[in-house]
């Protein structure tokens, strides 16, 4: 009897003995899944972490881009062609019939006080300047880049006769010389420089220069 007790009880130990094992294996497994998973879910967040800083880089990158072309759009460019009269009222047009002239009238007239300063329309040459008799009196031409010339009549005075002017350049003053009856600028546009009839209505030609008098 107390043998087979014996053996009884030393079973019942081994059993205890592999059901402690069994289970100290089952909580390292366990430990080493959770190591494992802990690890891999830091590799993500740092793979994240790196994405999101590379987005975030490439989001500046882009920002700078768009801020360097804004400020390049922004930057006051130099205007190619100016009105030759800052302050005025038209009071002859292109193409109109008066007494004033022998046939239809060829340019545009800027009426403004007597010695308001008038401007080279563009960049250009300044071909001719003097009294050029009883219709322009003092007139003043200048040939631009593409072969136009520009002409401006009337004047009291000059201030340029000869040489280049860049755009807005200031060549003589409003007055009453030639066939006027009070002071204005007679502006005239002469495609390639020809004569007198070739011409073209000022307004449209200002018009394509984006300035509307
Ligand atoms: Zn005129």
């Amino acid at each position: 009897m107390a043998a087979a007790t014996t053996r009884t009880r030393l079973r019942q130990d081994a059993e205890r003995r592999q059901d402690a094992e069994r289970r100290q294996d089952a909580e390292r497994r366990q430990d080493a899944e959770l190591r494992q998973d802990a690890e891999l879910r830091q590799d993500a967040e740092r793979r994240q972490d790196a994405e999101l800083r590379q987005d975030a880089e490439l989001r500046q990158d882009a920002e700078r881009r768009r801020a360097a072309i804004r400020a390049a759009r922004n930057r006051p460019k130099p205007r190619p062609w100016v009105l030759p009269v800052q302050k005025y009222h038209l009071t002859g047009r292109f193409g109109q019939q008066g007494n004033n002239w022998s046939s239809s009238h060829h340019g545009l007239d800027f009426a403004a006080p007597a010695g308001t300063p008038i401007r080279a329309v563009g960049a250009g040459t300044i071909i001719e300047a003097g009294w050029n008799g009883s219709a322009y009196g003092n007139r003043i031409k200048v040939r631009h880049r593409d072969g136009t010339v520009t002409l401006y009549a009337h004047l009291s005075g000059f201030e340029r006769k000869a040489g280049k002017v860049a755009t807005g350049t200031v060549i003589g003053y409003v007055g009453t010389t030639g066939n006027v009856t009070g002071p204005h600028l007679h502006l005239e546009v002469r495609p390639h420089g020809g004569k007198l009839d070739s011409a073209i209505d000022p307004s449209r030609w200002l018009a394509t220069k984006g300035l509307r008098p």
